[in-house]
């Protein structure tokens, strides 16, 4: 028996059968509509195709039933007896020596028919072919491999499946889960879709019923019953609103759309009510059939944007999320529909990733939204400008993970100023000074700003990563955090040794690292420098032990890796000169103690690193400070 497998295989994702069993409808459909257009058959110009799904909880069935060409007992022979069964003995043959890849994609292509018996104590075919002369037929089986056959009390053209559900199956007895499935697999299916709960439907008639009933016996109205006992009726009432949308957006001519379309498409696909920014509409016959709406969404969230989706669709049918085969990873911060349907229905992950088509395909894809990206940096640059907060994460982490993708937006990659400007990398010079908090370092950023520096804003937690590969892929090009160079020429020898040993002494730190440059009379009297190169082994450091879990080594890594952090006082400066010459005095100890401390404190303070014991002391002796200027 071959059903232990498949089921085994396919048990995290049984809810394809409904979509299997949907799409079987759809193309039962397809192929009527077919043969009326090839004018093998005479049917109305108006006939609706439909499908309609309807669930039983007294009963334990769920149905799918359409109005399409039908079978006669000969295909039924053909179809599912002898074709769609060896189509499942090929797969299981195929895969059943490759466990491992299944819980991958396969479990989103579908077995067809076959996968109903996944959840099914007996699946039942009631079908009556299109053919005028036809007799209606039956099939119906346990377990998928005996099987009765015989005549139907079936009136109508079309197909009823009738699944009666295992006790593993039950879960599909739950309308809003039936509901949700469809709404994910056949959302976009190209034939309206009804969806009943058939016991709420006979309760409700019953009512109805039982309303007018009582109406009448008041009123006496003899034309009320009639028109009420019409909703008692079980066939598809085409008036309801389908669940499904026939015509989706990407189906439609780009030129044919509206910006107020997109929107609604938008809003409703992902259920996500912010505005998306802007967004690409794929529609190619050649070389690829591909159509689709990439979305980019309004986030510069990384964790929340990875949650967006790309829902890759083969006409019109839902396969799965975020294909990575077929869409390269960095483009699920997007959200959109992509509908491919030259892709062959049932194919394994390994088959995605050696098929030369695939990888022309998301080459193309990725073209395309580069195209996009350098149409709006071209011609609508200031909301290309206006976007960035939102979409440079999306373009950093594309460039990082695509190299096709680098190479056609690096040259319109923005970096944002503290000024708000937006530069390109040419625009910048070799030496690019950021800050990753510019109110933090508000001290640093006016000391580059006053010598005329750009400094940029790299703030996300990506810039990291991103300012590391963009020196790697720039040779020349060096990023500095702002507090790693302010300038300013070498202090004279003099006062260097002297404030060295002041320092030094009152600090009583003999190892403090200390420089004497000339910063300009208005600059601060003392600043901490913190050397990029150490920051950065700091930096790295602490991310592999978050990495690893453990700090144990902490303390020997902290003098393996030193933060080289250096106190620059600035001799320009009124109070320094005033502590220079206070030093000069005898007996001046206690007040030269106390402006060391404090300028010391400050530059930290200016820094942010002034440590948390020390930021106490900081703030007692500031009062006792006041407390002489009190005096
Ligand atoms: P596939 O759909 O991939 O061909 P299936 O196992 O789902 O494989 O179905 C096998 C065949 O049975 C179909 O190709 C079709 O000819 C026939 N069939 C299945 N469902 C229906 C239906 N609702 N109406 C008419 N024919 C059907």
């Amino acid at each position: 028996n071959i059903f232990p497998i498949i089921r085994k295989w396919l048990y995290s994702d049984r809810d394809i059968f409904l979509r299997e069993l949907v799409s079987n409808a759809a193309d039962a459909n397809s192929k009527l509509r077919r043969l009326r257009d090839l004018g093998e058959i005479n049917l109305p110009e108006d006939e609706q195709l439909w499908i309609r799904v309807a669930y039983d909880s007294e009963s334990g069935t769920l149905t799918v039933e359409d109005n399409g060409i039908g079978m006669t007992i000969d295909e039924i022979r053909r179809y599912i007896n002898q074709i769609a069964f060896s189509g499942v003995m090929d797969f299981v043959e195929k895969y059943k020596d490759k466990g491992a890849e299944t819980d991958g994609i396969i479990g989103h292509f579908g077995l067809g028919f076959y996968s109903a018996f996944m959840v099914a104590d007996q699946v039942r075919i009631d079908t009556r072919s299109w053919q005028s002369d036809a007799q209606p037929a039956s099939w119906q089986s346990q377990d998928g491999m005996a099987y009765e056959m015989g005549t139907s009390e079936r009136v109508d053209r079309g197909t009823l499946i009738t699944v009666t559900l295992s006790e593993e199956g039950k879960e599909f007895l739950n309308g809003e889960k039936v509901r949700e499935i469809l709404e994910k697999y056949c959302g976009f299916m190209p034939y309206p879709i009804y969806f009943n709960d058939v016991v709420a439907d006979r309760e409700r008639a019953e009512r109805a019923r039982k309303a007018s009933k009582k109406e009448v016996a008041e009123t006496a109205d003899p034309d009320a019953p009639e028109a009420l006992d019409a909703t008692a009726d079980a066939s598809v009432d085409l008036t309801k609103q389908p669940i499904n949308d026939v015509e989706p957006l990407w189906l439609k001519k780009p030129s044919e759309c509206t910006d107020e379309e997109y929107k609604d498409f938008f809003r409703k696909t992902f259920r996500d009510f912010r505005e998306p920014l802007f967004w690409i509409h794929l529609n190619m016959d050649y070389p690829f059939n591909l159509k689709g709406i990439l979305y980019f969404p309004r986030t510069d969230n990384i964790y929340e944007s990875l949650e967006g989706r790309i829902k890759i669709y083969y006409n019109q049918v839902f396969v799965a999320d975020n294909i990575k085969e077929i869409i390269p990873e960095f483009l699920f911060l997007l959200k959109g529909c992509i509908d491919c349907p030259d892709l062959p229905l049932n194919v394994s992950r390994s088959f995605l990733q050696n098929d030369a088509y695939v990888g022309k395909l998301s080459g193309h894809i990725i073209r395309k939204v580069a195209d996009k990206l350098s149409a709006l940096f071209n011609n609508q640059r200031e909301d290309y400008e206006k976007y960035w907060q939102d979409i440079g994460v999306f373009v950093k982490y594309g460039m990082m993970r695509d190299e096709k993708f680098y190479d056609r937006v690096k040259d319109i990659a923005l970096y944002k100023t503290v000024e708000n400007d937006y530069k390109v990398l040419s625009d910048l010079g070799d030496t690019l000074l950021y800050t990753p908090d510019a109110g933090q370092q508000i001290a640093y950023v006016q000391m580059a700003r006053a010598r005329g520096l750009d400094v940029l804003v790299m703030d996300h937690e990506l810039d990291n990563h991103y300012m590391s590969f963009i020196e790697y892929k720039n040779s020349g090009k060096r990023f500095k955090r702002v507090d790693a160079e302010i300038g300013g020429s070498e202090g004279d020898a003099d006062k260097t040794e002297k404030l060295t040993g002041l320092f030094r002494t009152k600090l009583n730190d003999d190892k403090l690292e200390l420089k004497v440059q000339s910063l300009g009379e208005d600059a601060l009297p003392a600043m901490i420098v913190e050397s990029e190169e150490s920051r950065r082994m700091q930096e790295m450091r602490k991310q592999f032990e978050r990495m690893q879990g453990s700090d144990d080594e902490a303390m020997d890594m902290d003098s393996l890796f030193p933060l080289r952090q250096t106190l620059v006082l600035n001799q320009d400066q009124p109070l320094v000169s005033r502590l220079l010459a206070l030093s000069d005095i005898p007996g001046k100890d206690e007040q030269i103690e106390l402006l060391v401390r404090q300028i010391y404190d400050l530059a930290r303070l200016g820094h942010g690193s002034l440590s948390s014991d020390d930021m106490a002391s900081f703030l007692k002796r500031s009062a006792a400070l006041l407390d002489k200027l009190a005096d």
